[in-house]
């Protein structure tokens, strides 16, 4: 089975088309997408569009999906965030809201493995340190889990209590090769919002039968994702920030 695993889109159309072009529906069996479809960015309803034309097999939401979708006040939001949750709100179709409030909580464990927002414990929690990774590997209900949120591509490995770290390779796929009896922790990068200093839209490939995860990254129209934020009256910061990848 082929699964393309997808997180933090963030509303970014262009970035999605990128990735939907260098990946086809044809080309896997399974989607799974792991949070945070819309906010930052300045297209909801194009993105939830292309979303709902994938169908996913398996689905959750993130933190910026509950906000934009009205169901928590965005209390915890820095300014720009809170303010694109709150266009959001205001711009989504009165179907594409329903649809975003209904995206249930992570974690949901998926044939073989585990997808989570945040962490296997909480979906709003971030895995930045090593310490949090190696907790989230315990916690894991399957020996391989996904996680976003953080909107890093990194893989954690876990074996006989050391924990590894995967690193994604420059310019080309880099390839995680499961060991049977380890535990792995990956995050496939964010197609939408990418803050690992690599601009490029990031998405995950996992084939069970071989037993590889392989993280990808693809060029995207950035220029034409900057124009619709300033064009829709977002923070410029957001349209700055898809440009350097932070
Ligand atoms: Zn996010």
């Amino acid at each position: 089975m082929r699964y393309l695993v997808l997180s933090d889109i963030h509303a970014n159309l262009q970035a999605l088309d990128a990735v939907l072009a260098a990946v086809t529906r044809r080309d896997v069996d399974r989607v799974l997408l792991l949070g945070d479809v819309v906010g930052y960015g300045a297209n909801p309803n194009g993105v939830i569009e292309r979303v709902i034309a994938l169908a996913p097999d398996a689905l959750i939401r993130g933190n910026h999906d509950k906000v934009a979708a009205g169901v928590e006040p965005p209390d915890t939001f820095n300014a720009a965030a809170r303010y694109a949750a709150i266009w959001t709100l205001a711009h989504l179709t009165p179907a594409h809201r329903d649809w975003l409030a209904s995206l249930p909580r992570g974690p949901v464990v998926v044939d073989q493995m585990e997808i989570c927002h945040g962490s296997p414990g909480d979906e709003d929690e971030y895995i930045f340190e090593p310490a949090t990774a190696e907790e989230a590997l315990r916690a894991a209900r399957a020996p391989l889990c996904f996680f976003g949120h953080t909107h890093v591509q990194v893989g954690y490995r876990l074996s006989a209590g050391s924990l590894g770290m995967i690193l994604p390779e420059a310019d080309a796929a880099t390839e995680v090769v499961l060991e049977p009896g380890l535990r792995y922790l990956i995050n496939p990068g964010s197609v939408g919002q990418p803050r690992d200093g690599d601009p490029r839209a990031g998405y995950a490939v996992y084939d069970s039968e071989a037993g590889v995860v392989r993280l990808h990254r693809v060029g995207y129209d950035i220029a034409g994702a900057q124009a619709d934020i300033l064009a829709a009256g977002l923070p410029e910061a957001l349209a700055h920030r898809i440009a350097i990848g932070r």
